[in-house]
């Protein structure tokens, strides 16, 4: 064969190799994105059947860069969406969501502000065809099979502390679950755990409060959620010193990986139900012991090796054989190599 015909058609056939490779981006399994919208919080769900879910917007500045995200996404109606408290770093870009994309369920706190943007929020909701509800109980929802979400309220009047109001969301998938407290506060936490018990709030991973500040994150409550990830979502050198270095400590000191918006951008994690991983690498990978990477999660990462790292989180739920420790000092020193060139 002509070898310039040959070089064309290894060319193609790699692309076409590869293309299926990036295709398996994992939209069989459940995803959770962490939008990267600057200071402000905006989480996209994406179920194994496709319902969606976006809890908070990020503030009205940032909404182009929000709904460009979804597109990529291809996000085409939300499903659910969650307006977790007033503030317009939360607020902000629902507005323009509505105006873009259908919206079939609204949920939001019975908390109202008084401002402009807030007045605008509540009109453009009001205007689309979305139920509406407004949070005065603890509900459950199932979205498909294996796939549901609480809303956990405690029913306390928090009055003009709109952090304190946030809608606190777990979603759950299977074994997994996941935390969105919003803003809410350490007094608000320490309800939390007087109405509910450390089972009903235990999560694998925990979208951290308030952006990481140290009013949040108390140790009580995270030895009831016992994350195994955590999620904050900052901008960079941000006026509020998010996250303060005394949450970012607490949670090292627990073993669990964190995920920042302002060192790694938008970050996606996947659910099969049974164990959570990223193709992105936690910002504080060594804390994690090597000691504590299991042969159930080995498989995981095999299955994905062919384009991607993967990076799956250890867990307790399951027994579970220790990789033999060479093995797993392998692992991991792949691990650590991989990150410096990350
Ligand atoms: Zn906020």
């Amino acid at each position: 064969m002509n070898p310039c015909r040959k070089l064309i058609i290894i060319i193609i056939a790699t692309s076409l190799l590869l293309a299926g490779c990036l295709h398996s981006s994992d939209d069989s399994h459940l995803s959770v994105h962490m939008i990267d919208i600057g200071q402000g919080d905006s989480f996209l769900i994406k179920t194994p059947e496709g319902i969606t879910m976006l809890i908070d917007g990020g503030l009205p500045q940032e909404s182009d860069q929000l709904i460009a995200y979804l597109k990529r996404h291809h996000v085409n109606q939300i499903d659910y969406m969650i307006a977790t408290h007033p503030h317009a770093d939360h607020i902000g870009g629902l507005i323009p969501v509505m105006k873009e994309l259908p919206v079939h369920h609204v949920i939001m706190p019975a908390a109202a502000h008084t401002s402009l943007l807030y007045e605008s929020f509540l009109e453009t909701v009001l205007e689309s065809q979305a139920d509406i509800q407004v949070v005065q109980a603890s509900s459950q929802h199932s979205i498909e099979r294996d796939v549901s979400f609480e809303i956990l309220y405690t029913g306390i009047y928090y009055g003009s502390n709109l952090n304190d109001w946030s809608v606190v969301l777990r979603l759950i998938h299977d074994e997994m679950s996941f935390l969105f407290t919003g803003d809410l506060e350490s007094g608000a936490e320490m309800d939390l755990l007087n109405y509910f018990s450390p089972e009903q709030l235990s999560s694998e991973v925990l979208k951290v409060g308030h952006h990481g500040s140290s009013t949040s994150t108390t140790q009580p409550f995270l030895n009831a959620v016992q994350p195994k990830i955590a999620l904050i979502s900052c901008s960079i050198d941000n006026p509020y010193g998010h996250p303060s270095d005394q949450v970012i400590h607490r949670l090292e000191a627990a073993g669990v990986w964190i995920y920042r918006s302002d060192l790694k951008g938008s970050v996606i994690l996947y659910s099969d139900g049974e164990k959570i991983w990223s193709h992105q690498a936690p910002v504080n990978l060594s804390p994690v012991s090597s000691a504590d990477i299991f042969t159930k999660r080995l498989s995981l990462r095999i299955d994905h090796f062919r384009c991607f790292s993967v990076y799956a989180v250890p867990f307790q739920k399951q027994a579970v054989q220790m990789v033999p420790a060479p093995l797993t000092n392998a692992i991991l020193h792949f691990i650590l190599i991989h990150q410096r060139f990350h």
